[in-house]
């Protein structure tokens, strides 16, 4: 860990495939921001590729780097084998785990338009991490009530879990507000500014109950705080089932600021808005607990396209940002966000998931040149 003055610590995974080649883009860009703290990028292993040398995916060594001389992460992609590998486990899902990494935050961006455009594409949703039915305690009976095997899954929500995304979703809708003014578009002009919790209560009235009262209560209680306004002043709060969430999403995604669900509704929805903003290759994330920051590019390995330079920098790059804006460095954050529309705008040095002829090397230098033009 560094003390005050010392270079910040970055624990780099790149893990598998097209990771390899887009950390070291952000890592580039980190290095290269006007504004930026100087950097000790720390590299670490883990993925499919060391487990098939080493019979692990993600080394202890891994672990305790991060636990004890990180200040900060940026993981890579991992590929998922398509079928079940003996001794084989997801090192994100169990990275997440060991830093308390409980909240994906994942900010969907548009591409195309400017922002002045009133359909403009930019919200976050915030996905619980830890729970729901991802605790996969399923069960298969194989008897069942004599109509043949009945499989059951259990479906976690708890009050604790459920308080703790809401208030990360209120902290991220305050922190996007301060960014807007910041960067000169005032929240009101916006009409944003608002936490909107997705859940099906109608239905699953105890679980999804749950967690809608338990995000609610953290609005309510905030608003009733003495001695002043409260926290998140400024701040609304609506709610949406999630059906309809994703109808509106796909309809009229421009109304939406910050999207809080409970895990496997945020899994569904946050893929899904990542469709509309034309390409994996852009879409970022943090994975956030209360002290520590790991940012991840959204897509996989992308073995299709692995180790041909023509892999999309600009989701890495802008995890980066994200990271650096949650360790609390939103000045050099805003000029890597400028710096990606600049490219994106201009269209001159895109790669070929945005229709683009460049490789990954000439999109990573466009951005470098318009971050210190
Ligand atoms: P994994 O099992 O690692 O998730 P995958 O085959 O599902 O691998 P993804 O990385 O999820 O691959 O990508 C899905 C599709 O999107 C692939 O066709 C891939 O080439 C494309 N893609 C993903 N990331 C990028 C990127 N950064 N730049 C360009 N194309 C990308
Ligand atoms: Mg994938």
């Amino acid at each position: 860990m560094s003390s005050a003055g010392q270079a910040l610590k970055l624990g780099m995974i790149p893990a598998d495939g097209i990771g390899r080649e887009v950390l070291p883009c952000a890592a580039r860009v980190l290095q290269s921001t006007p504004g930026a703290p100087k950097f000790e990028f720390v590299h670490l292993d883990a993925g499919f590729e060391y487990f098939q040398k080493h019979g692990t995916a993600l080394p202890d060594a891994t672990i305790q780097s991060l636990k004890n001389d990180c200040d900060g992460a940026m993981f890579g992609s991992v590929s998922s084998p398509s079928h079940k590998v003996e001794g084989y486990s997801s090192p994100i899902v169990r990275l997440r785990k060991e830093l308390d990494l409980y909240a994906n935050i994942r900010p969907v961006i548009g591409v195309h338009g400017t922002k002045d455009d009133d359909k403009w594409v930019d919200l976050v949703i915030v996905r619980e991490n830890t729970e729901c039915l991802y605790i996969k305690k399923e069960q298969l009976d194989q008897k069942g009530s004599g109509n043949g095997p009945v499989a059951t899954a259990i479906r976690q929500i708890s009050q604790h879990a459920s308080s703790r995304i809401g208030k990360k979703a209120f902290e991220v809708a305050l922190a996007r507000q301060q960014m807007r003014v910041k960067a000169g578009i005032a929240a009101q002009e916006t009409g944003k500014a608002k936490v909107t919790v997705c859940h099906k209560s109608n239905v699953l009235s105890v679980t999804d109950g749950l967690f809608r009262t338990s995000v609610r209560s953290v609005f309510e209680d905030d608003q009733k705080s003495k001695g002043g306004p409260g926290r998140f002043e400024g701040i609304s709060m609506d709610e949406q089932l999630v059906d309809s969430m994703v109808y509106r999403l796909f309809r009229e995604p421009h109304v939406f600021d910050v999207v809080v669900a409970p895990n496997l509704y945020g899994d569904i929805i946050s893929d899904g808005a990542a469709a509309l903003v034309g390409s994996l290759g852009v879409v970022s994330s943090v994975n956030a607990g209360d002290n520590f920051f790991m940012g991840e590019p959204v897509h996989g390995s992308a073995p299709d396209i692995a180790g041909q330079n023509k892999a999309n920098p600009i989701a890495s790059i802008r995890s980066a940002a994200l990271l650096l804006e949650y360790m609390g460095y939103t000045d050099p954050a805003l000029k890597i966000y400028a710096a990606v529309d600049q490219v994106i705008r201009e269209g001159k040095y895109l790669t070929p998931d945005l229709h683009g002829k460049a490789t990954t090397t000439e999109c990573q230098d466009a951005i470098l040149k318009a971050l210190t033009n």
